[in-house]
Parts: C-alpha cells; structure tokens; sequence
C-alpha cells in the first residue's frame, strides 16, 4: 500500500493505491488519475527560467506546455541552462520545441518586449 496526497486541486486528499493500483480516499477521479500516473509514470509541469541577451529582461520565464516524466526534469534542467533567448518574445512563444525529444514545448509565460 502507498499513500499519496493529490496534488491536482487545493484540497489535496489522502490517497492509498494498493498492489492492484486499486485508490482509494479520491474524492473526485482526477484523483484516481493521478495516483494511477505518479505510481506508473509520474509527471510533473515544469516552470523555470532561461537566459537572454537583453540587459534589462535578462531572464524569460518559462513553463512546460504539458507535463513532463519526472525522471527526466533534472536533465532538461541542464538543457535549460544552455539556452539564451536571442530575439524578443511575446507571452506563449515557443522557446523550445520538442524539449528532450518528449514532444513537449518549453513556452514563455513572459514577454521580453519593452512596455511603452
Ligand atoms: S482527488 Fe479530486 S478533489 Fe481530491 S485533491 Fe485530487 S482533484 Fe482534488
């Protein structure tokens, strides 16, 4: 038996999945979902920051544009590290496409333009 708390909404129930994946404790089944997901392939959303060129934005936020397998979010860590924005971005731009070969899109979630 392992016990988990649902990350999915704010009122984060106590989840217990048995050997059989069997969860209880769920109040609704995004809940059974998810306890399903985390004890198989555990996802995460991933938000951080990359580099660029501009002095006076010199770091763009970013988020996953769906989540990521967990055991990979250290490597596209580093990968993140080595990026540097180079041209100006709008909100939702893709940063970059296909981060680690998941097929998953690393988007701004800031723009880098001048406010007038
Ligand atoms: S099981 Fe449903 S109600 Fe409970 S925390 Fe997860 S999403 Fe929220």
């Amino acid at each position: 038996m392992k016990e988990l708390t649902c990350i999915v909404c704010p009122v984060g129930c106590h989840l217990s999945v048995d050997e059989n994946l069997e969860v209880t404790g769920n109040r609704c089944p995004r809940g059974k979902t998810y306890a399903k997901t985390e004890m198989t392939n555990p996802t995460r959303m991933l938000t951080t920051t990359v580099r660029t060129v501009f002095k006076d934005v010199p770091r763009v936020s970013v988020k996953s544009s769906s989540a990521l397998p967990k055991g990979l979010i250290f490597e596209i860590m580093s990968e993140l590290d080595h990026v540097i924005v180079e041209k100006h971005v709008k909100i939702g731009d893709i940063i970059v496409s296909d981060i680690h070969h998941t097929g998953i899109d690393m988007i701004a979630t800031k723009s880098t333009l001048p406010t007038l």
